[in-house]
């Protein structure tokens, strides 16, 4: 084919590509927009998760009817002057191209008004074909709708997930701005159900709640720093409230959110030794340095940017992050192994916020709080957690072994007090702590079967195993494609040799459906956690004696005994001064 200009349609169907992949990406630039507009309160309403209709209205400054139709064309912007402006951008929009992508693939109507105007106007925008300038009355402010994204552009609408997926892009993502905007009003509503609204009252802890659950919002502590003109502010969770994976950490730099940073990995920094592996901090921290600093016209969508200074800003987030983290929540300095064998395991805590009985000192300060102790929710709770918490990964004494009860619990004795241990969790531990260990020398004894057990999958499921098979490896499967869509498995972990292959196979499927992209050592690390749970002795298990006294020891060599991989506790310690306050032995209760 000969060298042609492409036909403006379709150069300006690609160029809309770059911005609008879906309906979230459409929202996205519209609250952008309302946002730079100056607004205060900011509706987005949708229809068919915003296949059909994304509607945004703001009460913001509105564009005058004579710039509308400028508005709507492509590099058409009020918010840049000349070149130079682009290095220090203060606005979210500057690049003036959403407009004018979004109308070469939907049908956009503009209605808006600014205060000055006696009447608004309004001008629709059709597959890129701009209709006439209409009179409308409005109120001051703007509203754009968006009906039938890429309804001329069928091959991206295959594209798009299913509703409940793009709908919880666009909530998830509403939500971020809520939090990130807290003084302005924002409402997300499809039909007659509104999933989000926020007082635009300044009350962040509100919007938290929104984004993770009450009972975490309430536990998040609150980050405040500043060096020179860097500042930041936003939340953090507190040691003891984690998650599977790094989706949960959010930043906005400059009031604009930016995903995948290297940021992540300075809070990640921030927690360092104070979390599980696989188990990942929850934060929304925003930014703000002087707009030249930063370069936001580097990403299509202006996802991500790039730092004048990066590692200056790096450490700025990961030092105030972790004194934070370390003001709210004293972390004994205590080394591990100067817990064996000693009679009191408790940390040795600075003696910081309310004291409370520790009662029952391992679990249950990890689980919620019991409300007796729930300080007032504008406090931050985890003084009271950090005084009386047993670590997760603070050693075990020797325990004496009494017995097995209710086929599901271990009871031992220990220096200080009595031990009740979840079988199942525990075991969970010791296998992961094994598997990981063998891993990390990769070392993994695998075990031939005698008889491969073959697994049919779905046609999904065995595209993505067969794209894992190099990690399966590693951890010790050895898998083969069986036919098109059906797996035999041919050798298995050594310590998982007796247990059922098929149900390890599916575990492992699961895994990697559940994470589109995860890291490379966290994946490991998430599967070696998933196929112990799948293979750990169960609750209502009858153990022998040697097996009871052989997990006990198992976990007595942990590395992080008292809880399992996915956090939950594996024990309950009475303590020994507990036991005597019960019985009326020692004090008043
Ligand atoms: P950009 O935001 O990069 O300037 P857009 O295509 O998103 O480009 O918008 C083009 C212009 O239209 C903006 O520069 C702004 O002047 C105007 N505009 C768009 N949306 C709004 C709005 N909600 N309120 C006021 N003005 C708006
Ligand atoms: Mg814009």
């Amino acid at each position: 084919m000969p060298i042609r200009i492409l036909p403006p349609e379709v150069a300006s169907q690609i160029a809309a590509g770059e911005v609008v992949e879906r309906p979230a990406s459409v929202v996205k630039e519209l609250v952008e927009n309302a946002l730079d507009a100056g607004a205060r309160s900011i509706t987005v309403s949708l229809g068919n998760a915003g296949r059909t209709l994304v509607q945004v209205a703001d009460d913001g400054a509105g564009i005058p009817a004579e710039e509308l139709v400028l508005a709507v064309e492509r590099h058409a912007t009020s918010k840049l002057a000349d070149a130079e402006d682009l290095f220090h951008i203060a606005s979210l929009g500057f690049r003036g191209e959403a407009l004018a992508s979004i109308g070469s693939v939907s049908r956009m109507t503009l209605i808006s008004r600014t205060a000055p105007e006696p009447a608004g106007a309004r001008l629709r925008v059709e597959g890129g074909q701009i209709g006439p300038l209409e009179t409308t009355g409005a109120p001051v402010g703007t509203v754009v709708t968006v009906e039938d994204l890429f309804y001329n552009v069928p091959a991206r609408l295959k594209f798009l997930k299913q509703d409940t997926t793009e709908r919880r892009a666009i909530d998830a993502l509403l939500t971020r701005y809520a939090l990130a905007y807290p003084l302005v009003r924002f409402k997300l509503n499809e039909g007659s159900t509104v999933s989000l609204q926020t007082a635009g009252d300044g009350d962040a802890r509100a919007i938290l709640a929104a984004l993770y659950g009450v009972e975490a919002a309430r536990q998040m502590l609150e980050v405040m720093a500043e060096e020179d003109d860097f500042h930041l502010s936003g939340y953090i969770s507190p040691i003891a409230l984690t998650r599977s994976n790094r989706k949960e950490i959010t930043f906005f730099v400059n009031g604009r959110w930016v995903r995948d940073t290297p940021l992540n990995a300075a809070v990640l920094q921030a927690y360092h030794t104070l979390l599980m592996v696989g188990r990942y901090p929850i934060a929304a921290l925003f930014i703000r340095i002087p707009p030249e600093e930063v370069d936001v016209n580097v990403h299509p969508a202006k996802a991500e940017v790039r730092f004048r200074n990066p590692d200056r800003v790096f450490s700025f987030v990961q030092r105030s992050t972790r004194r934070a983290l370390l003001a709210y929540a004293p972390v004994p300095q205590v080394a591990p192994q100067n817990l064996w064998g000693t009679t009191d395991n408790r940390p040795q805590t600075t003696d910081s916020g309310p004291q409370v009985d520790p009662g029952w000192v391992l679990a249950h300060d990890y689980g919620p709080q019991t409300p007796e102790n729930r300080p007032s929710s504008a406090e931050p709770s985890s003084i009271v957690q950090g005084a009386s918490s047993a670590l997760p990964f603070e050693r075990v004494p020797l325990l004496r072994l009494i017995g097995q009860i209710g086929a599901t619990y271990l009871v031992a004795e220990g220096p200080d007090g009595l031990y009740l241990i979840d079988q199942h969790a525990a075991h969970e531990r010791v296998l992961f702590e094994k598997l990981m260990a063998q891993f990390e020398q990769k070392n993994i004894p695998s075990q031939s079967l005698l008889t491969p057990a073959v697994v049919e999958l779905s046609r999904p499921q065995a595209e993505l195993l067969a794209s894992q098979v190099p990690v399966l490896e590693r951890l010790g499967f050895h898998v083969e494609p069986f036919g098109t869509s059906a797996f035999q498995v041919r050798a298995m972990p050594a310590m998982f040799a007796r247990s059922d292959p098929a149900a390890a196979l599916r575990t492992l499927v699961e895994d990697f459906e559940e994470d589109e992209a995860p890291l490379q050592n966290e994946l490991e690390a998430k599967i070696a956690g998933r196929v112990c749970k799948r293979l750990a002795v169960k609750a209502g298990q009858v153990l022998s004696p040697e097996e009871q006294r052989g997990l006990l020891s198992d976990l007595e060599a942990c590395a992080s005994p008292r809880t399992c991989p996915h956090g939950r506790p594996t024990m309950i310690h009475l303590t020994v001064d507990m036991l005597e306050r019960q019985f009326g032995r020692k004090g008043a209760r």
